[in-house]
């Protein structure tokens, strides 16, 4: 059993390497341990999958080396991979800010993947397990199917996220096996959990429009209140940039200055929690100010007390202890280290024919189809070049 490319792992970025290897006329095997491949991508998106995003910009991802996902990103576009889902007919529409998603069933994309997979005379084994890889001349795997032997290896295995549906920590294994440098993982693109217990479990279910900010980055999208802390899409993309010591900022206002609001109606007789459900959901509104701010009417602040609430609606401070972890991320922030793998193939740099795509590279994307994109992106960059 040898193969000129083999690729293991059958999600997203190994599905896309072995179609390109394969119109290329190279032997291209597929090892996958789930049942079936593309696990991720059907749940994905809500079950719609958001494929890619319009406009992708390598400032989207979150990298020991900013630069690394220049190349493979301006070799294989959104535009090339909306291509190939029009050509499949596939229906699409875009959700807010570019974000692409399917408008029946994410499995459109699976099914897409594996007809290519067909087409380009790629081999796929399922329930299979890598036990073990040596190198000498050619890559040697021991399978729980036998051994396979191959020139070139593409590790896609993907992040420690969602153990569930069949992640696993592989790719990392296999990187230090072969003595490539990791740089440190963690969940990301996941909720956050407040520190100091939480004081607004009454407010979990409500979602409020916000700008969430953290060093450089600020996000304006929705928040949402959870059971033990925040979630939502802005949430969720600061996760990517959250450091346990640093509070996050949050805007409860983005669109207005409180203090200024709150000095134009310094004679009325509304209590705070009542006004502040003129600007924002009431259920909110009376939860956040119990929580928060002086039970008083508007006309019986002080100025000190203006300032303090307009920071708490402007500049809310919040100190998250940690994450919800791998069973809810949708990505692992981190990986095999930028430094070790060349950005025009994907090969490390020190062990010829070895590959890493998608996931299990330190490049990860905001929320919106960025993750999926580099994963097409990545596989691209590798199947052209075995
Ligand atoms: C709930 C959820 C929703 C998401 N939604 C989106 C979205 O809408 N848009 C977006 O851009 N991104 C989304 N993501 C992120 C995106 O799914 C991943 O970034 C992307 O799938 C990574 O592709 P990959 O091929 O590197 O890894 P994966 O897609 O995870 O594929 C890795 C594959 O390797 C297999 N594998 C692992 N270990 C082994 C082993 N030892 N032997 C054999 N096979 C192995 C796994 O079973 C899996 O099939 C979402 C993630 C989650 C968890």
């Amino acid at each position: 059993m040898k193969y000129d490319v083999i690729i293991i792992g059958g999600g997203a970025a190994g599905l896309f390497c072995a179609i390109e290897a394969g119109k290329r006329g190279r032997r291209t095997l597929v090892i996958e341990h789930n049942a079936q491949v593309g696990r991720k991508i059907i749940i994905s998106g809500g079950g719609r999958c958001n494929f890619t995003n319009i406009d992708v910009r390598p400032e989207n991802f979150i990298s020991g080396n900013p630069h690394f996902c220049k190349s493979a990103l301006a070799r294989y576009t959104p535009q090339d991979f909306v291509g190939l889902v029009k050509k499949h007919k596939i229906d699409f529409y875009e959700k807010t800010q570019g974000q692409l998603f399917c408008r029946e069933s994410s499995r459109l994309i699976v099914d897409m993947l594996i007809d290519e997979c067909r087409k380009a005379k790629v081999e796929i084994v399922l329930d299979c397990s890598v036990k073990a890889v040596r190198k000498d001349d050619l890559f040697e795997l021991e399978t729980t199917r036998g051994k396979y032997l191959c020139t070139s290896l593409i590790i896609a295995t993907g992040g420690f996220s969602f153990p569930k549906i069949g992640a696993t920590g592989f790719g990392y294994k296999i990187a230090k096996q072969f003595g490539l440098k990791l740089t440190e993982t963690r969940p990301s693109l996941v909720a956050l959990v407040l520190a100091n217990g939480n004081s607004y479990t009454k407010l979990a279910g409500i979602s409020v429009a916000a700008a969430v900010t953290t060093g450089r980055h600020s996000f304006r999208e929705n928040i949402l209140f959870t059971h033990r802390g925040l979630s939502g899409p802005a949430i969720l993309q600061i996760s990517n940039y959250w450091q346990k010591e640093i509070p996050v900022s949050i805007d409860l206002l983005p669109e207005n200055s409180a203090e200024a609001i709150l000095k134009d109606k310094r004679n009325s007789k509304q209590t705070l929690a009542n006004f502040l459900g003129t600007l924002l959901p009431d259920r909110f509104a009376e939860g956040f100010a119990s929580a928060n701010l002086p039970d008083k009417q508007l006309d019986q602040l002080s100025n000190r007390e203006i300032g303090r609430v307009a920071e708490m609606l402007n500049n809310w401070e919040v100190r998250f202890a940690l994450t919800e972890g791998y069973d809810r991320a949708e990505v692992t922030l981190g990986g095999v280290s930028t430094n070790e793998l060349s950005s025009q193939t994907m090969e490390a740099k020190r062990i010829a024919g070895l590959h890493f795509i998608g996931e299990v590279v330190d490049v990860t994307g905001w929320l919106g189809g960025y993750n999926f994109q580099w994963a097409w992106a990545s596989g691209f960059a590798a199947g052209n070049s075995v």
